[in-house]
């Protein structure tokens, strides 16, 4: 252990920054294995309306448990997790569910990409013409052209989760373990980290350890460990040597009636890595969510250093490009909705790093606080397991090759490709920014007070 830094006990203070998808894991394993005195801030009631993770639907594929020998392994270690607490874990395996997905593409890049989710022992079909498509939902639905789509079908162990219910469940199970949540403006939003022993002469006074956070209404946390866990908004705490890239991705709502809602029920997961994808509509609501793939839209500023940065900013309104995008996209599989209004909008945030791995490591400078960002726009699947990991590394027992896989690492962001599309497909094949768009759409009741008084720049 290093030099001043307490004994992790049962009892320590444990300080979770962020209620979103990552946070509220990590809450939950650390209550399953006994802590005490945990508490989680956020600065939005939960769930959190900038949550990632605060979604109709998210996409989740199980994978097989790896061969220590695949190059893969670190990866593929935390989608075995996954799999097995969708499985079997009661709170979030009534929220899978197993509709099988239809996965596809348009380019040979996208092709190639979706490749890689071609597992073994699952059971698969190749899909090479429209009607090919068409089959893998009941008549009347797919019947647009789907024209020049390549694919495959995988009919197990893939399908979606209802996000927001599993997050909730996740939330209401860690409190009933004694989780204290404090989640509201200006009481939860941290604004700063409180560190030992603050040089002022010394990188802006942020030397020595971290010891705990100020909220925007001045009060002071105090913490034996403190765990960031704060999404797209991570890197405002510190520097973080480029190896986050805050990034949004854009979705719209359709509202369908409950007769339609039913008759699309049960539909495969439609995913085109060059143009979009969609979930069955929301049985509750009777919407369908609908998601336009692009690498992505940084918001770029410029700082008083010279570098530019990507600043999130919340808005339940999209570009009009994208919203564009999405109709393009219903109208290759689902016309009957294409022109259908949008019952809600909004800009998604997450944070990439360089590889997409996920960073889940103590800061070298303080020893006392752990990163658990970095999710790369993949994840919220992990919701049932990705706390688990991140107690690991608090634990001091993370498996080497996956620490290794997940550590800080600002040597690989040393001269950071801030347009680097990750090997994502779409839109205009390249990373957009969020300054040159001037169109937005325009959907009644799109924002809401909270939002407007934090974030818009
Ligand atoms: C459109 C879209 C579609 C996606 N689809 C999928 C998918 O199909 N499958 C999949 O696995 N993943 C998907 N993802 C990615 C996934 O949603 C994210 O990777 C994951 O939810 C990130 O979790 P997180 O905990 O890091 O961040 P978040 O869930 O965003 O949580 C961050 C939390 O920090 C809080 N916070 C921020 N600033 C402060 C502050 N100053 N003080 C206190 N609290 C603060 C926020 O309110 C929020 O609750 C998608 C993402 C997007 C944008």
């Amino acid at each position: 252990m290093m030099p001043g830094v307490s004994e992790l006990s049962h009892s320590s203070s444990i300080l979770i920054i962020g209620a979103g998808t990552w946070g509220v894991s990590t809450a939950l394993h650390l209550a399953r294995r006994g802590y005490t005195n945990v508490t989680v801030l956020d600065e939005y009631p939960q769930p959190s309306q900038i949550s990632a993770g605060n979604d109709l639907n998210k996409i989740c594929s199980f994978v097989n448990p790896p061969d220590e020998s695949d190059k893969d392994y670190a990866n593929q270690i935390f989608f075995a997790a996954l799999s097995k607490g969708f499985k079997e874990d009661p709170i979030f395996q009534p929220h899978f569910h197993e509709v099988g997905i239809v996965m596809s593409a348009l380019s040979p890049g996208g092709l190639q990409q979706i490749q890689k989710r071609n597992q073994e022992g699952f059971d698969m079909t190749e899909l090479n013409e429209p009607e090919d498509f068409q089959k893998t939902m009941p008549s009347g639905i797919l019947t647009g052209p789907v024209r020049g789509w390549k694919g495959f079908w995988r009919k197990n162990g893939a399908g979606w989760v209802h996000a927001r219910n599993a997050l909730l469940s996740a939330i209401v199970e860690s409190q009933r373990l004694g989780v204290n949540f404090n989640c509201r403006y200006p009481q939860g939003k941290a604004v700063r980290l409180l560190h030992r022993n603050p040089d002022p002469t010394n990188n802006n006074g942020l030397t020595g350890d971290v010891i705990g956070v100020e909220t925007q209404d001045n009060k002071r946390y105090f913490a034996s460990r403190v765990i960031l866990a704060t999404g797209a908004n991570s890197d405002q705490f510190l520097d973080f040597k480029k190896q986050l890239r805050p990034t949004a991705w854009t979705l719209a709502h359709i509202r369908m009636s409950p007769e339609e809602a039913k008759s699309y029920a049960n539909l495969p997961v439609l995913f085109n890595a060059d143009q979009g994808f969609f979930m069955e509509p929301d049985q509750d609501n009777h919407e369908l969510k609908i998601c336009d793939e692009h690498p992505g839209y940084c918001n770029w500023v410029i700082g008083a250093d010279g570098e530019r940065r990507s600043v999130p900013f919340a808005r339940q309104q999209i570009p009009i490009e994208s919203a564009k995008r999405i109709r393009a996209l219903l109208r290759a599989t689902m016309p009957q909705l294409a022109d259908r209004p949008f019952s809600f909008a909004r800009l998604c945030w997450c944070a990439d790093t360089v590889d997409r791995n996920f960073l889940i490591d103590f800061h070298p400078d303080h020893p006392s606080l752990l990163l658990a960002v970095g999710a790369s726009g993949r994840g919220f699947a992990h919701i049932p397991s990705i706390g688990g990991f991140i107690a690991d590394r608090l634990e001091g027992r993370m498996e080497a090759k996956v620490a290794a896989a997940v550590r800080w690492r600002p040597e690989q962001a040393l001269n950071r490709n801030w347009d680097d599309t990750l090997n994502r497909f779409g839109g205009q094949y390249k990373v957009m920014n969020l300054q040159e768009i001037t169109e937005w759409t325009n959907i009644p009741n799109g924002y809401t007070e909270s939002l407007l008084n934090t974030k818009n720049p």
